[in-house]
């Protein structure tokens, strides 16, 4: 039997985009599974759309997703992509076309030089004399006549009437290849067995498969996802807000729940919501993918996020942290890294976001943090302030005990002494070393952050305090 190989193809005409990563991810899980390869092409024919930025901003993100290609040019000792642009300079494209033209299945059409859209003749032969005088000439492929069919995995037999098909592009006046001719091109020469890919392609299908027939090729087996949709149930896209790899990976997603919650996009994996995408190649099957479109939820993305950020060993979510700070150019604390896993410990049980857990974080990592408005109009300027932090720079500075246990004993008794009522107490407190009046429990967050950082921001808000 002959190995799996499936491909990702991106235009590199802008970020990846999370449908793109959902194919991405398809195709990969299914070369993983079948221990088949899979590789990365990018498609790059269009100049006007095309960006070098685009393909290194796409590269970058499926490296960070951890989907990986077994092939492709050497480049510093590893895979680099394959481009269409760089076999378009080797005459491939040109190559096969010619042998349609020969066959009579395709022709050249050359164009008026001054109205450069309007055909002035098809021909079979090389229109060298009008080649020499500089008109624009294009290679097209003539769509016979009769019934294309083709089997998708996922929609069952598909039939196209041709007459519904004009002739179309094959090589562009610029000599690049079009995407539904270059595609096959590719495809068939790199030996791809299976193309997975988005519903919006479903219509391109046809013009591929009478292609694959005029050479007389096999045709891979072809799935056509259904798209993902934004909350009004159309395409998903700008209009929806941020859709690109790049933009979640900035707010903090991790790579594992972005994979996790792609996967759940179509992929019923059984009753289980939260997994990691890596230890369930095996139970990946294209044909148990669903056939209706599902809608992206961002909130849920967060939720499934969330869930990975609290079963996750601490250790290594600190190092997507780190990264994350590195990524995003935020301040990266400099602590000792026992201490960063205790705040990273009990910060991560009231956020889904790295960015959730750098802001609730930030007090403990760094002295220079900004007290919220409404502490200081409720309690940071209330009457009772400058009294209380008093007692509570006393009672602090002479406890011993920095467990979660002695703290509490001292934030109870300072709520006894009839100064201000036990919740005013606590949320002063709590502001008062943190700049938050949302926070983990009280009693853990002065425990973590220990007596000398309590301490010097007991006097720092004392002398804030007017009264
Ligand atoms: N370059 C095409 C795209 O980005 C590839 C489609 C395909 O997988 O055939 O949509």
């Amino acid at each position: 039997m002959n190995d799996v190989r499936l491909r990702f193809a991106p235009s590199p005409t802008g970020h990846l985009h999370v449908g793109g990563a959902r194919t991405a991810l398809f195709n990969w899980l299914y070369a993983r599974k079948m221990n088949g390869k899979f590789i990365l092409r990018i498609e790059d024919t269009d100049l006007q759309r095309s960006t070098r930025e685009s393909e290194m901003a796409i590269i970058e993100s499926l490296k960070w997703l951890g989907i990986d290609w077994d092939e492709g040019p050497d480049v510093g000792g590893e895979f680099g992509p394959y481009r269409q642009s760089e076999r378009v300079t080797k005459g491939i494209y040109d190559h096969y076309a010619q042998l349609l033209v020969q066959k009579q299945m395709a022709y050249y059409t050359v164009y008026d030089k001054v109205d450069r859209k309007k055909p002035i003749l098809n021909s079979f032969e090389y229109p060298k004399s009008y080649a020499e005088q500089g008109h624009d000439i294009t290679v097209s492929f003539k769509v016979p006549e009769g019934i294309t069919r083709f089997y998708d995995l996922l929609k069952g037999d598909m039939e196209f009437q041709n007459s519904t098909i004009e002739d179309f592009v094959m090589i562009k006046s610029d000599g690049f290849p079009t995407y539904n001719y270059a595609v096959v091109i590719d495809d068939h020469l790199m030996g791809i067995t299976h193309v997975f890919r988005g519903e919006d392609h479903l219509s391109n299908t046809p013009k591929q498969v009478m292609l694959y027939d005029a050479f007389g090729w096999e045709y891979p087996k072809f799935m056509h996802i259904p798209l993902i949709l934004g909350f009004d149930r159309t395409p998903l896209s700008k209009r929806h807000g941020a859709t690109s790899v790049e933009h979640f990976r900035g707010i903090g997603i991790l790579n594992k729940g972005l994979m996790n919650y792609l996967a759940l996009l179509g992929w019923s994996v059984g009753e289980e919501e939260i997994f990691d995408v890596k230890t369930k190649l095996e139970s990946f099957d294209p044909s148990s993918i669903s056939n209706k479109g599902v809608v992206f939820d961002p909130q849920k993305l967060e939720w499934v996020n969330g869930k990975h950020m609290r079963t996750m060993e601490v250790e290594r979510l600190w190092e997507e942290f780190v990264e994350w700070t590195q990524f995003t150019g935020k301040k990266v604390p400099q602590i000792e890294k026992e201490y960063a896993l205790k705040v990273i410990s009990i910060c991560r049980e009231k956020v889904n976001t790295l960015s959730q857990l750098y802001d609730l974080a930030y007090p403990f990592f760094f002295d220079d943090y900004p007290y919220e408005e409404k502490l200081i109009d409720e309690y940071l300027k209330a009457p009772y302030a400058g009294e209380l932090l008093k007692k509570a720079l006393e009672s602090f500075s002479q406890l011993d005990d920095w467990s979660v246990q002695g703290t509490e004993k001292v934030c109870r008794s300072l709520s006894e002494l009839q100064i201000a009522s036990k919740n005013k107490v606590f949320q002063l407190l709590r502001g008062t070393v943190t700049g938050k009046l949302v926070t983990p429990g009280l009693f853990e967050t002065l425990a973590v952050l220990g007596k000398e950082r309590v301490v010097e921001r007991i006097q720092r808000t004392i002398l804030q305090v007017k009264n």
